[in-house]
């Protein structure tokens, strides 16, 4: 791995990687030498394979993201202390609830909220305290195409979404001086359960299809480029932006 894209003897933290982009992200920063802390509230024996067959270490740590900002602070803190150090943080885990705006209630907006936003905040306040303390750190938040649009029928998720671009800036704006990179990818349309109801759908899969320049849906390993560049030393110069790794579907 060249040195500017190189993770060896670092931790990486990533939520929600048992499955789709998560398990995608995790498996390659364990590819380019990171050890692997996976967070999330389903088992990820899968994920544990894959990034044991790297050769890298891997830890799974139980967590329901729709909890208090406590929990998020416990889990931190348990990355941090299986290695003694916490060098990247992905907030990947996600959750949408599809629906018409007039029949959203405020449990299903609580729950798509509180997992999208209010968790990684927290999650990234209490890594950044590790983080500032090493004096470096690589903060990855998962955005989206509605970081940019409104969507149809998700509008908790577009909020939170949104939220998330805004929020990616203001944290980068006050931990780059302690040596914090804080960042986003924003996926495109992407083949994973997140999506199974778009793909399902016979009008909304060919107009989504046919607005994408390259052609095709994005494989999870897509992003794998993108995010072992945010978390690697190639992008230390880099704060506060949304990269979308999209197929061209911004640029239409
Ligand atoms: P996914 O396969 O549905 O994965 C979502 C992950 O989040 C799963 O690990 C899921 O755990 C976890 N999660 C959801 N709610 C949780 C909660 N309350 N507590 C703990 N874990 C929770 O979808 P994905 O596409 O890989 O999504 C990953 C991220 O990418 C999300 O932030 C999503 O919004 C974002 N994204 C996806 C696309 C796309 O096209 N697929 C595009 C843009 C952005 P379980 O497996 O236990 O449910």
């Amino acid at each position: 791995m060249p040195y500017l894209f190189n993770l060896s003897g670092q931790v990486a933290l990533v939520t929600g990687a048992n499955t789709g982009l998560g398990q995608a992200i995790a498996v390659a920063l364990a590819t380019a030498g990171a050890d692997i802390v996976a967070a999330g509230r389903s088992a990820a024996d899968d994920t544990a394979a894959r990034v044991t067959a790297t050769g890298r270490r891997f830890l799974f740590l139980q967590a329901d993201f729709a909890a208090d900002g406590a929990a998020m602070r416990q889990m931190a803190d348990a990355a941090h202390a299986w290695q003694g150090r916490l060098d990247i943080l992905v907030n990947n885990a996600g959750a949408i609830h599809r629906a018409d705006s007039l029949d959203v209630s405020e449990e299903d907006w609580d729950r798509v909220v509180d997992t999208n936003l209010k968790a990684p905040f927290f999650l990234s306040q209490a890594a950044a305290r590790h983080m500032a303390g090493q004096g470096s750190g690589k903060i990855i938040n998962i955005a989206s195409m509605l970081s940019f649009q409104g969507g149809l029928r998700v509008p908790a998720y577009a909020a939170s979404k949104s939220a998330i671009a805004g929020l990616t800036r203001a944290l980068a704006n006050e931990w780059a001086a302690c040596g914090i990179n804080v960042n986003a990818l924003a996926p495109g349309y992407f083949e994973t359960n997140n999506t199974a109801p778009l793909r399902d759908d016979p009008q909304r899969a060919p107009a989504i299809l046919a607005r994408i320049p390259a052609g095709r849906w994005g494989q999870p390993s897509d992003l794998a480029g993108a995010a072992v560049f945010l978390a690697s030393r190639a992008s230390d110069y880099v704060h506060g932006i949304v990269l979308p790794v999209d197929g061209g579907w911004l640029a239409r």
